[in-house]
């Protein structure tokens, strides 16, 4: 064999050695892949059967899922919190497993996270066997192997319902906290120890004349702080800072320059960097503050007004008992206040003599809450003496009508009233003479009437003693005369009586009396001095008038005034008649009317008012004082006098008074003479 033929069997050899070696060496490690995988596939197994009972034992919801997102296998917990079987739970993407509103969210998550193996975390409510959803933390894991490829999802699903309730309660008290201390109207500051504003609400913004919050947290709050109240607001604020809660009212100056009254409330509230700072509550009191400057004000002015009125002033408790007299009560009785104030104390200046009268109608007023009204003597210091003084008190009360307190004044009328005695003696001594004037002027009416009785006696006593002369004598006759000159003796007697009354200074006092009685006396007396002056008089004078209480002279002068200014009226009348008509009769509200109506020269509507006016007179002779006293006295008898012209020729006047004047009211006390 050539050298080139052993060489190249050689080379086959070798060359098949070689190909057999690596055929048994390609056999090798085939086999030893195969034990290889076998033995990964065997830990792969058991580590999954490790995981599944680690799964099937862990206290949580737990789920495996393959690498596509498929649930592999869940726990028994899982099983039942949904109560549903693993096929169902493989459909939660299109079940109600997952809230609906949670659905999109989570699988948008959960889908991202498949893609790129990356593991997941989110919240999502899950819905519990009985309908009932809770919150869960989902967290997955993906396990790898060597290669990194993804083996299988590992899921956890905590239940954090519990903390989730807890924290949106917790985020809905915060929130509504922060609405309240929005949207109170009064400031809310936190202000640290040096000063510094580090928060407020939008109403101290305002409060401090800022736009913003903003333009304020950070800036030092003492420089709003007005200079003079500055430092007392630095010791405050390093007080609450201290742990002292406490209240100051300071000014500020607002950032448009206007001064501002403030109140703060505050407490000490520990930061979380262990600092304490000052948590205050501020409100703007400036209008409160003014408010009370000007009551104070006006109260000032009140008490100066009371004190320097020229008026007694006086209040009292419901009870009655005297508590405030001003100065001038003071001064005018002598005493000081300590002495009038309290039940009773007011009884020491007074009259003896008003005291029990006065008590008894201020009880009464207290009781019943009626207006307290006397005319009562006061001691006066100054003299030494009584005087005259009219005490009113009003009641003030609450919206139920209760008495609150009482507020009264004492007037000195004492001047007044002597003056008013004056004017009324001056009155009765006015009419006095006029009725005496009238009285002369009917001189031969009156000796008419005294004639009468007066002639009848002689012609009585004459025909009885003829009587007794005649034999024999006709003494039943002449007992009969004796007793008719009796009759006109009484007779004369009452005219005398009647005349001496008229002619009388003294006031007599009212009587119940009839009107048509008094109304003839005085027709009586005036008869023939109206026929010397031709005047046909016709009475008209009501059957039924009802008695009435009056001064009976007095309205007989009133009567007799009218008839004589009817009289003098028609003195001109030469183409008629001169008829004059006296009526009574009842008047509306059980009152009694006289009417006296002639057909003389009548009136003219603007005089009519002047009639009344003493002195005016359109007579000669006459003093313009009739009509006047007249009106008086018929006023003081609750009544009214009054004048008119007639339709046709002549004037009407009349006077109409209650049958019963009225008892004076207000005043329970009336006026007696000191
Ligand atoms: P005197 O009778 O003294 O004038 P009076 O006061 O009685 O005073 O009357 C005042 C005036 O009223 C009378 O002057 C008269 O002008 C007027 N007067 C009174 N009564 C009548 C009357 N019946 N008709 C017209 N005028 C009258």
């Amino acid at each position: 064999m050539s050298e080139q033929k052993r060489i190249a069997k050689e080379l086959d050899q070798r060359v098949a050695e070689r190909t057999r070696e690596l055929a048994e060496a390609n056999e090798a490690l085939k086999k030893e892949l195969v034990a290889e995988r076998q033995r990964t596939e065997a830990a792969r197994r058991a580590s999954d059967q490790d995981s599944r009972v680690i799964v099937g034992s862990m206290p949580g919801l737990v789920a495996i899922l393959t690498p596509a997102g498929g649930v592999d296998a869940v726990n028994d917990e899982l099983v039942e919190y949904f109560g549903r079987t693993l096929e169902e739970l493989q459909q939660w993407g299109t079940s109600d497993t997952v809230h609906p509103d949670d659905l999109t969210h989570v699988i948008q998550i959960f889908t991202k996270a498949i893609a790129s193996g990356e593991p997941y975390d989110f919240e999502v409510r899950l819905r519990r066997f009985d309908g009932a959803y809770r919150w869960f933390q989902d967290r997955g894991l993906p396990r790898r192997d060597a290669s990194g490829a993804i083996l299988r999802w590992y899921v956890l699903h905590t239940d954090i319902d519990e903390r989730k309730r807890t924290e949106d309660a917790l985020r809905h008290s915060e929130a509504s906290l922060r609405a309240i201390v929005e949207t109170t109207p009064e400031c809310v500051h936190v202000i640290a120890g040096d000063g510094t504003l580090l928060s407020v609400n939008a109403a101290g913004a305002a409060m401090a004349g800022a736009s913003s919050v903003d333009l304020m947290l950070g800036r030092n709050f003492y420089d709003f702080v007005t200079p003079e109240d500055r430092e007392r607001y630095r010791a405050f604020n390093v007080s609450v800072c201290a742990g002292q809660k406490g209240l100051l009212e300071f000014h500020i100056v607002r950032m448009d320059g206007e001064r501002r009254h403030l109140e703060t409330r505050a407490a000490p509230l520990r930061n979380d960097d262990g600092t304490v700072a000052q948590l205050g509550v501020a409100r703007d009191i400036t209008a409160r503050k003014e408010a009370e400057a000007r009551l104070r004000e006006s109260e000032r002015h009140l008490r100066q007004l009371t004190e320097t009125i020229p008026v007694m002033l006086w209040s009292a408790t419901p009870e009655g008992a005297i508590d405030y007299c001003n100065a001038r009560f003071l001064e005018y009785t002598g005493f000081d206040a300590e002495q009038l104030m309290g039940s009773g104390g007011f009884t020491k200046i007074l009259h003896p003599d008003d005291l029990d009268q006065t008590v008894q109608e201020w009880l009464s007023c207290i009781r019943t809450g009626a207006s307290f009204r006397v005319e009562v003597r006061k001691f006066h210091a100054a003299d030494a003496t009584y005087r005259w003084c009219m005490a009113n008190a009003r009641p003030l009360l609450d919206e139920h009508g209760r008495i609150l307190k009482w507020y009264g004044t004492v007037v000195d009328m004492h001047d007044w009233r002597q003056a008013q005695e004056e004017l009324r003696q001056t009155q009765e001594k006015l009419a006095y003479m006029m009725r005496v004037t009238t009285m002369g002027e009917l001189t031969a009416s009156i000796a008419h009437e005294v004639n009468q009785p007066l002639s009848g006696i002689m012609t009585n006593a004459g025909t009885c003693l003829r009587m007794l002369a005649a034999d024999p004598p006709d003494l039943a006759g002449a007992s009969e005369t004796a007793r008719r000159t009796i009759r006109d003796a009484n007779r004369a007697s009452e005219v005398i009586v009647r005349l001496r009354a008229l002619f009388s200074g003294k006031e007599l006092t009212t009587e119940s009396m009839d009107l048509n009685e008094a109304t003839r006396e005085v027709i009586a007396l005036s008869m023939s001095e109206l026929h010397r002056h031709r005047v046909m008089l016709r009475p008209e004078l009501a059957d039924d008038l009802p008695l009435v209480t009056a001064n009976r002279v007095q309205l007989q002068q009133v009567i007799l005034n009218l008839l004589r200014n009817a009289s003098d009226a028609m003195v001109g009348v030469d183409d008629g008649p001169r008829q004059l008509l006296i009526r009574t009769e009842r008047d509306e509200g059980d009152r009694v009317r006289l009417t006296v109506q002639d057909v003389g020269v009548g009136l003219e509507p603007h005089v009519i008012d002047k009639l009344f006016q003493a002195f005016y007179t359109t007579k000669s002779s006459g003093m313009g004082i009739g009509l006047s006293v007249s009106r008086s006295i018929i006023e003081k008898h609750g009544g009214r006098l009054w004048g008119e012209p007639n339709d046709g020729p002549g004037a009407t006047f009349a006077f109409s008074i209650p049958r019963v004047p009225e008892r004076t009211t207000g005043a329970a006390l009336v006026m007696r003479n000191s």
